[in-house]
């Protein structure tokens, strides 16, 4: 565990000393010029905890819990930090695209932790959104400290529209639309319909990893959220910060083995990633996997395939006949499959007293199963 000197030097390096040489080329001394605007930083593994008032964790797969737990070793004060989750199915009991437990995950890693969790979610979830045809997308709804609030769509300003097919594999999230009308935008409408956010200074934590893919190798780690408004009347200090953005995969698993946190079941069943369960990035081995264990969900998604005269695959080939292409994993872990069906999760968020703590069959795979 890294101490608090190691960490404050740490500090000093990555935020108080690049924040010196920019103020320092602001007042013209020669020193090498900083392209960064204020306030933003290419690398800053720490960052002053006790300066906010709130820290936000958006709670999806590994890599936001390997955040959650870097925030424990470094001595956040717990009971500013409360878990977000974005709900991709809305509030559906019988989900499209995410896995059928997590919501009841969620609930039972927040219990473990001590945690407030609050979900927030566009209406009807992906699924609605993509049957929208000619009419409005749906409202966001918002889970806060004083209750569920609706947050409608301002019509004035935008028109109608039609999708009727699935989200397209693009680096344009117009294109992905999924991550942005599902996660990103709500995330944001959930910060700026909160007065408690007004004056405040808020940490936004996410989970990428440099690692992941090349367009994560650029990014910051420490920067402005897009909905800060520090300099403006609402005085809204929204910083968005990656605590594992230089981590290797092995630090993600060791900070949970560290931890005992049992992984998360998709990676049990051999998943890579924990992302949705029908993410449009599956690779052909995992609609495989999804076509033998849970085939209900492959037919459900190839009939919209059908019903939309598109497929996801730029290749126009349906789910089903990819699945085709290549053998499925074989599920060893029985416990964990028959979670996977289930939507109250039931399995323990900490190793057993006694047990081993076990790396996933998932653990360094490399079968696409998620947006990077
Ligand atoms: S995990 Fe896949 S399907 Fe789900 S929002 Fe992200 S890109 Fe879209």
């Amino acid at each position: 565990m890294k101490t608090n000197a190691t960490l404050a030097h740490h500090h000093d390096d990555t935020v108080i000393i690049p924040a010196l040489g920019q103020q320092l080329c602001l007042l013209g001394f020669d020193m090498e010029p900083q392209a960064m605007p204020m306030g933003t930083y290419f690398n800053a593994p720490t960052v002053d905890l006790d300066s906010y008032s709130r820290i936000i964790v958006c709670m999806s797969g590994k890599d936001s819990i390997a955040s959650l737990l870097t925030l424990i070793e470094q001595g956040a004060d717990m009971s500013r930090v409360e878990l977000w989750h974005h709900r991709v199915d809305g509030a559906s009991e019988d989900g499209l695209m995410d896995w059928a437990f997590n919501d009841s995950y969620m609930e039972q890693l927040a219990k473990a932790f001590n945690l407030p969790l609050y979900f927030s979610w566009l209406q009807g979830g992906i699924e609605g959104e993509m049957l929208k045809e000619n009419s409005y997308s749906q409202p966001h709804i918002v889970e806060t400290p004083n209750g569920i609030i609706t947050l409608e769509r301002d019509k004035s300003r935008t028109s109608p529209g039609t999708r009727r097919r699935f989200p397209q594999q693009s680096a344009s999230l117009t294109t992905r639309w999924c991550s942005s009308a599902a996660k990103i935008d709500v995330g944001r409408r959930a910060i700026t319909n909160q007065e408690r956010f007004l004056g405040q200074r808020t940490l936004f934590i996410t989970g990428e990893r440099r690692a992941e893919s090349s367009s994560r190798s650029k990014y910051n780690q420490l920067e402005p959220h897009a909905v800060d408004r520090r300099s403006g009347r609402l005085a809204r200090h929204v910083d968005s910060w990656r605590p594992v953005l230089n981590f290797s995969e092995t630090e993600v698993w060791e900070i949970m083995e560290r931890h005992r946190v049992v992984a998360p079941v998709p990676y049990r069943l051999g998943w890579s990633r924990s992302s949705c369960q029908t993410c449009i990035y599956n690779s052909p081995a995992i609609w495989a996997t999804i076509n033998k264990y849970f085939p209900e969900r492959g037919r459900r998604i190839a009939g919209y395939e059908k019903e939309f005269n598109c497929t996801i695959s730029r290749k126009l080939i349906n789910v089903i006949d990819l699945g085709a292409t290549a053998p499925a994993f074989e599920i060893d872990d029985l416990e964990a499959l028959q979670q996977a069906s289930q939507r109250n999760y039931v399995l323990p968020i900490f190793t057993p007293e006694g047990q081993s703590w076990q790396l996933p069959k998932g653990a360094f795979g490399s079968e696409g199963c998620g947006s990077v």
